[in-house]
């Protein structure tokens, strides 16, 4: 069984990392950002909603997000685990988090801290060109990471192992490969 949470700032290759683990284990890697980006594409209720706080660099509000993640959490094919990439985004997140859980009789293994420095990951997320990845945007993303997000690097402080994401993508893999086999 694999439960994983992934947790860093934007651009530390959470999403890249989550899925190759997602992948290899055969448990679905479930990013909120991607199912949210997806809402968007697809013009759906959700997505309306969500559209500008995404395009801000801001946290889409709690309770469009909790909905999502507790409807994915109760489909079928989550049964064998899942990766969890860019959720929770705050402490509120987090705490229900650990109730829906708690509900479902579900629990999570680790929390994996993806580290990269702040000048590393301003170069990565303008080179990756996405929508919301223009500058001024970049660095709303970070200092909305830094005051909500990293705090739950304190919260999670039994379960958190934190890895050097700022090496090559291989590297960073086969650390978090050796990491899932000791676990
Ligand atoms: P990501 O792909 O994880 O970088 O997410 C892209 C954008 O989606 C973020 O900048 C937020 O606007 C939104 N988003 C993703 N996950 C969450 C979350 N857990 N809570 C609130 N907003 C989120």
């Amino acid at each position: 069984m694999t439960r994983l949470i992934f947790l860093g700032p934007p651009g530390a290759g959470k999403g890249t990392q989550a899925q190759i683990l997602a992948s290899a284990l055969k448990v679905p890697h479930i990013s909120t950002g991607e199912i949210l980006r997806t809402a968007v594409a697809d013009k759906t209720e959700l997505g309306t909603q969500a559209q500008a706080f995404m395009e801000r660099g801001e946290l889409v509000p709690d309770p469009l997000v909790l909905d999502l993640i507790q409807e994915r959490l109760v489909q079928s094919d989550v049964k064998p685990g899942w990766i969890l990439d860019g959720f929770p985004r705050n402490l509120l997140q987090a705490i229900e988090l650990n109730r829906v859980l708690h509900e479902i009789r579900q629990a999570f293994e680790r929390v994996i801290n993806l580290h990269v420095p702040d000048d590393a990951i301003i170069v990565r997320l303008l080179a990756r060109g996405r929508k919301d990845d223009d500058e001024l945007i970049i660095r709303r993303r970070l200092e909305v990471y830094r005051e909500q997000t990293a705090p739950l690097i304190d919260f999670y402080q039994p379960q958190l192992v934190t890895i050097d994401g700022n090496r090559a993508m291989e590297e960073v893999t086969t650390s978090l490969r050796h990491l899932i086999v000791a676990t």
